[in-house]
């Protein structure tokens, strides 16, 4: 006789799990429209698999065709189930997204031929027949395991092949679970035919599924019913190429100053309000969070994007109510057109970001609109970070060395140290195309250290002192100073070359004096190791003497910029500046000399040190070593 003691407590907890699975919203990818499916098709295989047994043992107490639709309904369902569960490992996999070729569907088709049999059993008895009265298993009733083990494999093949592409171990090893526990239920299932253990089986895996994958959690902002920004890459990789969405991106201004305004809690609440704002407005668009109060919504083609942007302004003119405060919040907007771009997710939420940053910088008080422009100029970034990150992780940074002259005797006395790429076709990539990226994502750290470490290696194999070389100048950036032990750090670099520290000269820029206690704390670290500082470009940014005077630099580094104005359209501003310094005690050193009347007219103004094409341009280190130390 049938044992159902274990099908009944299966069916409760599917019950529950598609409760709960209404009860918060759901990102329309592809893996979740499957979990839904398991839901569904696993209760049905319950559901007939008691009906259909209790049936088959009392066949003479309902009428024959009752008997029939159960038990062609449970096949039916019983081999869906099978093509379901694999699905759901192929879409977690996104193998179907990896070949775009459709023939992929083909796989579905012996579990398709299996149901049509199920459905043909009634009349030509090929999964299970009824005769005198009794139920009986057909010729082919062992299909039910081979198609079960067939979509079993697949699983265990694609897992082996596309596993890796998943990001967390949880994933990889959560859903071999799934597979396993399926496996289990289908050995016990063959061994034990009357024991409805399967069904509970195909529960364990489907919360398996449900607590590696499908908690709505996992795809939910914290603050408010809106979807994170995981979820808005998964469903832009899932759609990739077939979208066509209008994307709105609206930033709350000064996010952090309006933070420590209201407080934590409070702009929560606000959080929440907009995105409860933004949900009732827009019903059918999908919209996600993406940190310090950046929303992301997705609107299909036909909406004017004109008339969100007026609609969202003006309940933005109007406070938005919490418990304790009126909240005042200040919006800006980036509008993407994605229905003609195939691109990455991360290519698309960086263009976002950056035209969000843009457009709460206050540069835009418009709406900044992203088009292919924008995105090419993205990807560019992308490569070029691909290509700083490659460089410093192989060592393949170059230096190269400008020579420095003493403006009163002629003679080559300092050189600048200046980094450079080479891409992968050999082309020279100049600085100014990737210190700016290598300073906001933080790799400046480990580059500005590999330069100071090949002049210091320079130093030691070349001994440039003994021909007249004083000192080389480094370029540091600001960002390099983040890092506390940066003093001991290049102390311990300049000793294992045997280098005495003042032969370096650390270049700052002006722009970078921002934080003067941290700046002035480092700085004096970094001199009580040896270190002598030079301010670079000066000329470019926001002077302020004062505090030049606070920080110790012993040089001032005229930036091109001011010495070619002066030859320009000469006045007394330059001189006057000039000897401002020389009178504060600093030496100068003036940038971008072109020619000897250049040459000529700033050592008259008695700057002293000199640096530009006239003597040489930046070149590699053995070049210098060759032309200028024999
Ligand atoms: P900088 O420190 O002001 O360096 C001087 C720049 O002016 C160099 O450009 C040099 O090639 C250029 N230059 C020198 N003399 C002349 C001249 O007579 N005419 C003209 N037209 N240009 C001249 P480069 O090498 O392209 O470097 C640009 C900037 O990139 C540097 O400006 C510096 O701020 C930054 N940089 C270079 N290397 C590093 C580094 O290792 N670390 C950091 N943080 N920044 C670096
Ligand atoms: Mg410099
Ligand atoms: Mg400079």
């Amino acid at each position: 006789m049938w044992d159902f003691s274990f099908a009944i407590p299966s069916l409760l907890i599917l019950g529950l799990l598609l409760g709960f699975y209404f009860s918060l919203p759901r990102l329309h990818i592809r893996m979740n429209r499957a979990f839904l499916a398991i839901l569904v098709i696993e209760s049905f295989v319950i559901v007939f698999d008691f009906v259909s047994s209790w049936l088959d043992s009392n066949i003479s107490a309902f009428p024959l065709i009752l008997v029939h639709l159960s038990n062609v309904l449970y096949f039916t369902f019983f081999f869906m189930r099978a093509q379901i569960l694999f699905y759901y490992t192929a879409s977690v996999l996104r193998t179907m997204q990896l070949s775009r070729n459709k023939l992929v569907y083909l796989i579905y088709l012996p579990g398709a031929i299996c149901a049509i049999l199920s459905i043909l059993s009634p009349f030509f008895g090929f999964i299970y027949y009824i005769e005198d009265g009794l139920y009986h298993s057909g010729p082919l009733y062992n299909l039910l395991y081979y198609c079960f083990w067939f979509y079993i494999t697949l699983s265990i093949i694609c897992w082996l092949n596309y596993s890796e592409k998943l990001r967390r171990n949880r994933d990889k090893y959560g859903l071999l679970l799934y597979i396993l526990i399926l496996t289990a239920g289908i050995v016990i299932r063959q061994m034990f035919p009357h024991i409805l253990l399967m069904d509970t089986f195909c529960i364990m895996s489907v919360l398996v599924a449900y607590l590696v994958f499908e908690n709505p959690e996992f795809y939910l902002e914290r603050r408010g019913n809106v979807f994170n920004s995981t979820a808005f890459r998964d469903f832009i990789d899932e759609n990739n190429g077939s979208l066509s969405y209008n994307i709105l991106g609206i930033v709350i201004h000064n996010y952090n100053d309006m933070r420590d305004v209201y407080g934590g809690r409070q702009m929560d609440e606000g959080l929440t309000m907009i995105s409860e704002f933004i949900t009732s407005t827009f019903p059918t668009a999908n919209i996600f969070y993406h940190r310090r109060g950046r929303f992301l919504v997705l609107f299909s083609k036909n909406m004017d994007m004109m008339d969100v942007i007026l609609a969202v302004s003006d309940r933005f003119k109007s406070p938005w109510k919490s418990e304790n405060a009126d909240i005042f919040l200040d919006v800006g907007y980036a509008v993407m057109d994605i229905g003609s771009m195939v691109s990455s997710s991360d290519m698309i939420l960086s263009s976002l970001i950056s035209a969000l940053d843009e457009a709460d910088s206050g540069k835009s008080r418009e709406v900044v609109s992203i088009d292919q422009t924008g995105m090419d100029q993205t990807l560019k970034d992308t490569e070029m970070k691909r290509l700083l990150d490659t460089a410093i992780e192989n060592d393949l940074v170059e230096v190269y060395l400008q020579p420095l002259t003493d403006a009163r005797s002629g003679k080559i006395v300092g050189a600048e140290a200046l980094c450079r790429l080479v891409d992968r076709k050999g082309n020279q990539i100049p600085p100014q195309s990737f210190i700016g990226i290598a300073e906001r994502n933080g790799k400046i750290i480990e580059l500005g250290e590999q330069v100071f470490e090949k002049t210091c290696r320079f130093i030691k194999e070349k001994n440039p002192a003994a021909y007249g070389l004083e000192w080389i100048n480094v370029n540091l950036s600001p960002i390099q100073f983040i890092r506390a032990d940066l003093a001991e750090a290049f102390a311990k670099i300049a000793k294992k070359y045997d280098v005495d520290p003042g032969m370096v000269h650390l270049e700052i820029t002006e722009e970078s004096m921002i934080d003067d206690v941290f700046l002035q704390r480092q700085m004096a670290l970094m001199r009580e190791k040896g270190f002598k500082f030079a301010l670079d470009d000066f000329g470019t940014g926001y002077s302020n003497l004062n505090r030049l005077k606070r920080c110790p630099f012993s040089n001032v580094k005229l930036d091109m910029s001011i010495v070619w104005d002066y030859f320009n359209e000469p006045d007394e501003i330059l001189p006057t500046i000039i000897r401002a310094f020389k009178q504060m005690g600093f030496e100068v050193t003036a940038e971008g000399i072109e020619d000897e009347n250049m040459e000529k007219v700033m050592k008259s103004l008695g700057c002293d040190y000199l640096q530009g094409y006239f003597c040489s341009k930046p070149i590699p280190m053995d070049e210098y070593a060759a032309r200028y130390l024999t």
